[in-house]
């Protein structure tokens, strides 16, 4: 039920850590992390605290990265267990995704997609949407700003999500229906995180998401915000 990403110059590492700590008062039933080290994601996720989390990236994975995503679970589809814990990964294994809130129209969603030949791991109404974003980039041959955009037009649900593509690790997007989502704007560095505690000794500068908003948060770039439901983006 929390949401923290980073994406800047520092080490993603210790940052997102510590705001999944803040993050706890927002109850959780599991944890996990992402960090792209310059050329492969690595990811970290268990049943069970922070804690334990730590303890488990720090004897299992890399933690060197100056992007990456991290995530506490709440479970509303799929048992509360290591591999339906978040980020998931999209088919190609490109796009990876952490998300809070609910899909409700994931059934009919991942049956399509099951149809076109993909696989899912999880049992989670997650993994469903990160494998359409995936198949809207493909189908529409568009940026990820504008397949998030209209895969969550196909979406019913509530959401915070935030998603990037390894093969393009200079932005992360973000969008909210119903789930808080704040951005911490530094120096060629952006935070993203379920409210501001996260980020508050690093900037006091924020944005924060209405409802049926979404960001494409691009190192050198300016924020932009654009409303879900607009034709026009990126
Ligand atoms: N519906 C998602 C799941 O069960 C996200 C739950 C949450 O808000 O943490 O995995």
């Amino acid at each position: 039920c929390g949401i923290v990403g980073y994406i800047g110059h520092r080490d993603a590492y210790p940052i997102i850590i510590k705001g999944l700590q803040r993050l706890e008062y927002r109850g959780y039933d599991s944890a996990g992390i992402v960090l792209f080290d310059g050329t492969e994601n690595n990811l970290a996720k268990t049943k069970g605290k922070v804690e334990d989390l730590k303890h488990k990236a720090e004897i299992s994975i890399s933690t060197k990265g100056k992007l990456g995503l991290g995530h506490t679970r709440w479970a509303t589809h799929g048992v509360p267990n290591d591999v339906n814990s978040h980020p998931h990964y999209s088919n190609s294994g490109d796009l990876v995704i952490i998300h809070n809130g609910i899909i409700e129209n994931y059934e009919s969603i991942k049956a399509a997609l099951i149809k076109r030949g993909y696989e899912f791991h999880s049992d989670t109404d997650t993994e469903v949407l990160v494998n359409l974003i995936e198949e809207v980039k493909k189908q529409e041959g568009v940026k990820l700003g504008k397949a998030v955009q209209i895969a969550l037009n196909q979406v019913v649900g509530a959401y915070a999500i935030a998603v990037f593509d390894r093969s393009k690790p200079d932005e992360i997007v973000v969008a909210r229906l119903g789930s808080p989502l704040a951005i911490g704007i530094g120096e060629d560095e952006f935070f993203i995180a379920s409210d501001a505690s996260p980020f508050i000794e690093f900037t006091n500068n924020a944005v924060y998401l209405e409802d049926e908003e979404m960001a494409i948060v691009r190192l050198g770039k300016e924020i932009k915000l654009r409303k879900i439901k607009d034709d026009a983006i990126v």
